[in-house]
């Protein structure tokens, strides 16, 4: 759902709901597995950062144990994503904080997993934005932080519809998931120093963090 169109108020988070439960509905399902396949952390709590309407969260919860908290500066996409976990029967076991990825009011070392799929590429400076995210993981923990469709044939065929209906989104995705912003985030977590892996194939581009037991 990143486009070059996005916007987080009441009509953009009304907007990306609709895109999320129709052409990109099948994308969430499969990235939740790939999650806890390359993560293999299906327990405890985890944070999804830019959760948007809550589809990748649902997808997750319906697939593990985790205790999942929806991370969004905006509202509307809370609300959005409130409305959502109620339909969903996930209310319990999911809870909603607005909160911004640069200053995330949760404990060092609170969380054992967190994942963010779209959102890095909005954040203003990542630098500050991965400190927090290592501070809050928890010793064994990890992330999965990134943007993609899941496999390279969801890729194609949505890239097809979306493009379709706005002719820029192929400039805009290409500009995300290209290899100069590839390379820019890499070299932010190789000065940061935290130890990582990166993912870059047709499931998308992924940042795996791991702190140190
Ligand atoms: N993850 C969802 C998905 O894949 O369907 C939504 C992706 S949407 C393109 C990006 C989300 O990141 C929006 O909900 C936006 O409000 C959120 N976001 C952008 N900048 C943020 C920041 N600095 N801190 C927290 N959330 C942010």
């Amino acid at each position: 759902m990143t486009d070059g169109t996005a916007r987080f108020d009441r009509e953009g988070a009304q907007r990306m709901d609709r895109i999320a439960k129709t052409v990109f509905a099948p994308v969430y399902p499969v990235i939740a597995g790939q999650i806890l396949e390359r993560c293999g952390i299906a327990r405890g709590r985890c944070v999804d950062i830019g959760s948007g309407s809550g589809s990748l969260a649902i997808a997750l919860a319906g697939i593990s144990g985790l205790a999942i908290t929806l991370l969004d500066s905006s509202p509307d996409m809370l609300s959005v994503a409130a409305e959502n976990l109620r339909e969903t029967g996930f209310s319990d076991r999911c809870t909603l904080l607005k909160a911004d990825v640069h200053n995330i009011p949760l404990p060092d070392a609170s969380v054992d997993l967190v994942v963010s799929r779209g959102s890095v590429f909005f954040w203003d400076d990542l630098p500050p934005a991965f400190a927090e995210i290592y501070r809050i993981l928890a010793p064994g923990g990890r992330t999965y932080i990134g943007g993609g469709f899941g496999s390279a044939s969801l890729r194609d065929a949505i890239a097809a519809e979306m493009i379709r209906e706005n002719p820029e989104w192929q400039t805009f995705r290409e500009k995300n998931l290209g290899p100069e912003n590839r390379e820019r985030i890499g070299r932010v977590l190789a000065e940061l120093g935290v130890p990582h892996r990166i993912v870059n194939d047709g499931s998308g581009f992924w940042i795996m963090l791991e702190k140190e037991q």
